[in-house]
């Protein structure tokens, strides 16, 4: 059995353990939101992140505790459990109300059959502190050229001080204090570069993602991004039962803005369409989604709506776009628009079917002359 030789100092092994606890939280997290994500169920990344955060450690924490519970060495993981509470308080920032700190505290105290010494409140009261003093912190210094230093100025003297109670309930020696305080202040400076360069990470990520879905030039979802949608709403509809609607808007005769005005001014008429079509969805119902599809053709999902209640959102839309001047140095830029607009059919086969009816009709609209409403 090779690994009776292998001679891993413990102190090595616990730093492995401590990044291979983190990893964990970090897989299980992105799975968590990419499932929720996938599903469309409609809650914040950050209440996930709270919610697991919390669950994740509190489970960590009591675990490991329960092999060591009542004995005379039941400080052995301590150093975990405070980088535990770091990681909660600083680096997830999660902010615990003290009606639910306090319960918390005292049901760990009972369970480690601690309630009955001063020191172990000390303790208590000392966690407590430190986890108020992290959250604040980082809120104000998160962006501070000095956050790393300020981190390790409240974590290390508070860590001392989490030792210092435990010194005098178990009474073991101060060069035994000593170690695990160094231990702790090794763990804290790694905990902070491991998670600063997963989170640049991740950030990074999520930039990517924004990219790859956003229109860059009007910060609309493009065309990738209507193409998911509606394969979503169209399955979903179609198994549910449920109403959807699609509304599809073309910019009258663009090419001439262009040549007349240039290519700029198209450009910043493109800005102020998508920024007018927007705030009109906003004030009526964040469900409906804009998109920019094309060069200046653009689509709007309504689901859960038939054709009759897309009514008020249409007409809103076409007469905002068609009163619009855009300003563009001195000058003003008149713009109309065509529009389709269709419901989902029992005879649509996909989600083309659909979208080749709503193009149809915005034709139509082209073809009779411009500046109109099909809807059929
Ligand atoms: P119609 O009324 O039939 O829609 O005529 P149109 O001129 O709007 O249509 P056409 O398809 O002939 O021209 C569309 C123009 O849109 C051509 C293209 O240069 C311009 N365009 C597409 N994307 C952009 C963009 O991002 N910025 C600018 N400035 N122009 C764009
Ligand atoms: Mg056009
Ligand atoms: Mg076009």
């Amino acid at each position: 059995m090779t690994w009776s030789y292998w001679r891993v100092p413990p102190f090595i092994t616990s730093i492995f353990f401590i990044l291979g606890v983190l990893t964990l939280y970090w897989v299980l997290f992105n799975w968590i939101t990419s499932w929720v994500h996938a599903r469309h169920i409609n809650i914040d990344d950050d209440v996930i992140n709270s919610w697991h955060g919390v669950i994740y450690m509190l489970v960590f924490v009591f675990s490991m505790q329960t092999s060591i519970v009542g004995q005379s060495n039941s400080w052995e993981f301590m150093n975990f459990q405070i980088i535990a509470i770091i990681f909660c308080a600083y680096f997830l920032n999660i902010h615990v109300p003290y009606y639910f700190f306090f319960p918390i505290v005292l049901i760990y105290m009972v369970f480690n059959q601690s309630i009955g010494y001063w020191q172990s409140w000390a303790h208590a009261i000392t966690l407590i502190t430190f986890f108020w003093v992290l959250n604040s912190i980082r809120i104000h210094f998160q962006n501070h050229k000095r956050a790393p230093l300020i981190y390790m100025a409240v974590s290390v003297p508070f860590g001392g001080l989490l030792w210092f109670w435990m010194k005098f309930k178990f009474n073991f020696s101060w060069s035994t204090f000593g170690q695990e305080w160094l231990y702790l202040i090794i763990f804290e400076m790694l905990l902070y570069a491991y998670v600063t360069m997963l989170t640049r990470d991740s950030e990074f990520k999520l930039r990517l993602a924004q990219f790859a879905s956003h229109d860059a030039l009007t910060q609309t979802e493009n065309f990738a991004a209507y193409t998911g949608e509606i394969k979503f709403l169209f399955d979903d509809s179609v198994k549910n039962n449920l109403k959807l609607s699609m509304m599809m808007f073309d910019i009258d005769h663009f090419k001439h803005v262009n040549d007349t005005y240039g290519h700029l001014a198209g450009d910043r008429v493109l800005q102020h369409v998508a920024d007018v079509v927007q705030t009109v969805i906003n004030a009526n119902d964040t469900k409906v989604k804009l998109y920019r599809t094309g060069g200046e053709e653009f689509n709007v999902l309504f689901p859960g709506y038939d054709l009759e209640s897309t009514q008020t959102i249409v007409r809103q839309i076409f007469v905002a776009l068609n009163h619009l001047d855009v300003n563009f140095g001195d000058q003003q830029i008149p713009i109309s628009i065509s529009v389709g607009v269709s419901t989902l059919a029992a005879a649509d086969a996909s989600p083309t079917d659909f979208y080749n009816r709503v193009d149809h009709n915005l034709y139509h609209s082209k073809r009779n002359g411009r500046m109109q409403i099909t809807v059929e």
